[in-house]
């Protein structure tokens, strides 16, 4: 008789969790080459028309978010990595007043994956 593994039903129930996590998947896929490098395009609330504008940066992030999310929501407390820091007080172009504004709140700074738009090969 060989040697056999026992799941308790939790421990199963968290595999299975692991599993069909996406944010797993998406890290499995990036490690065989499945996906592209991670790049996020900054998007800024505007402080003069209240809509979202594109800051027109695109940055590399190991471990960025899967879908649009807010720079405050990504590093709750935690240090920012260098590349966001150096977007501080970054001027973006307001579309529809045509005006410079610089958005300072890191809950209206969001990443945004450009992987899904765009094909890195
Ligand atoms: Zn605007």
């Amino acid at each position: 008789m060989g040697l056999r593994l026992y799941l308790s039903e939790p421990a199963q129930n968290r595999l299975n969790v692991l599993l069909t996590s996406p944010y797993l998947c998406a890290k499995v896929g990036l490690d065989k080459g499945g996906l592209p490098v991670p790049q996020y395009d900054i998007y800024v609330r505007c402080v003069e028309c209240g809509a979202v504008h594109p800051m027109r940066i695109r940055i590399h992030l190991d471990n960025g978010p899967l879908e649009k999310q807010s720079i405050a929501e990504t590093y709750p407390g935690a240090t920012r990595p260098p590349q966001l820091q150096a977007i501080d007080g970054h001027k973006t172009l307001c579309l529809k007043t045509g005006r410079m504004f610089i958005q300072q709140n890191h809950d209206h700074i969001f990443l945004v994956p450009s992987y899904s738009s765009e094909r890195i090969t």
